[in-house]
């Protein structure tokens, strides 16, 4: 999953201490890094260029709107388990305003992959932590890791086709797949009763949230929102390019261990020979967004 894949050890390792100027005062608000309510209804109707094919139906079984109350419960208790280690960045951080700025010209090209976004409230976040992470829980709540900017030494296009990437992920509703599959090979207790309507609500999101937690994405996923995101990137004005460079950064950092992003996100060999067959395709989608 994109979801912290270890809470526990991303707080320890949180150490990258992101300001000492933070007020003493408690200014912050859980709706801090919120874009904008997705509504994003100024992109007209346009054809998909990647072929996906439709979502998993099987993702049904899962009610969204459970998954986006958990996903938004989830993200709160890491912005506030990160904002105990002054390890969230304030709002004026020149790096968070850089995600902000890539997700703007982004957020206008996702809702035609799921009419659900219409009801998102987009929110970035920037975590201090040595981790190469990044990821976006189902809804539209995301965050960046310093670790993955500062090591990668990512240009703007490159974390656009990751943050495009982490959103096709939530587009494409991948963690509800995920969790729906689960369910039907082992029935888990908290997610029976999640579909069964049992137990009380709190219980209910909290269980889920634990889920998310330990899902994993399948290489199928994979492909699906580097394609995805390509073309949400390309749309936005970012070079598509730079999404085989990325994937070539990615994993000639693998070997100095493990990015958390590639053991949450694993990568087929085949990959950057996925993207760079798709890149005449999204081509022309991104010298009219460099025109307009
Ligand atoms: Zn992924």
């Amino acid at each position: 999953m994109c979801f912290l894949c270890d809470l526990k050890t991303s707080s320890e390792s949180a150490s990258a201490q992101l300001t000492s100027t933070a007020p003493t005062e408690n200014r912050w608000h859980p709706r801090r890094g919120f874009l904008l309510a997705a509504g994003a209804a100024a992109a007209a109707p346009v054809l998909a260029q990647v072929d996906v094919g439709s979502a998993s139906s099987v993702r049904t079984l899962v009610p969204a709107e459970q998954m986006e109350a958990s996903a938004k419960q989830q993200y709160s208790q890491v912005l506030t388990e990160a904002k105990s280690k002054n390890a969230l960045a304030p709002n004026d951080h020149p790096q968070l305003k850089r995600l902000h700025g890539i997700a703007r010209r982004l957020i206008p090209f996702t809702a035609q992959w799921n009419p659900r976004v219409a009801e998102w409230r987009w929110e970035v976040n920037l975590i201090g932590s040595k981790q190469l992470n990044a990821w976006c829980m189902p809804g539209g709540k995301i965050a960046f890791y310093t670790g993955i900017l500062d090591q990668l030494q990512l240009t703007d296009d490159e974390i656009a086709m990751i943050m495009g990437h982490e959103m096709a992920h939530a587009l494409r509703e991948h963690a509800r797949e995920r969790l729906a599959k689960s369910k039907v090979t082992s029935i888990g207790l908290s997610v029976a009763s999640t579909l069964l309507g049992l137990g009380q609500l709190g219980d209910v999101a909290a269980n889920l949230g634990t889920q998310l937690l330990t899902l994993k994405y399948s290489r199928d996923d994979e492909t699906e929102a580097d394609l995805v995101g390509l073309e949400i990137a390309a749309r936005g004005g970012f070079w598509p390019e730079a999404s085989v460079n990325l994937w070539k950064k990615m994993l000639g950092a693998n070997g100095n261990g493990s990015p958390s992003f590639l053991s949450t996100h694993p990568s087929g060999s085949n990959r950057i020979q996925e993207l760079q067959a798709n890149l005449p395709k999204v081509q022309h989608l991104y010298e009219q967004a460099k025109q307009g």
